[in-house]
């Protein structure tokens, strides 16, 4: 993950921890723009969210999650932010 390469998005808190989320950044080495059903994770706690069609964050439903548990790209990309967070 690069951090330098990020896409900007209106201000969003957090559903868990309220972490201020104003950019998302892909795994993969391109920008990138969400696009709704879209997954984000917080880069402060690592909880997963949805972005809804008007590009606002949710929850993401039980069937979402039990979904990601075989999603490599999301399971990479949590990887990634525990990496980036023990590095601080
Ligand atoms: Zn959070």
């Amino acid at each position: 993950m690069d951090l330098d390469k990020y896409t900007r998005m209106p201000p969003h808190d957090c559903l868990r921890c309220g972490h201020r989320l104003d950019a998302v950044s892909t795994i993969e080495d391109k920008f990138s723009a969400p696009s709704p059903g879209d997954v984000t994770v917080c880069i402060n706690c690592g909880l997963p969210m949805i972005f809804d069609d008007k590009f606002k964050l949710r929850r993401p439903t039980q069937a979402e999650l039990d979904e990601l548990e075989f999603n490599a790209d999301y399971h990479d990309t949590v990887r990634a932010i525990a990496d980036l967070r023990r590095q601080d």
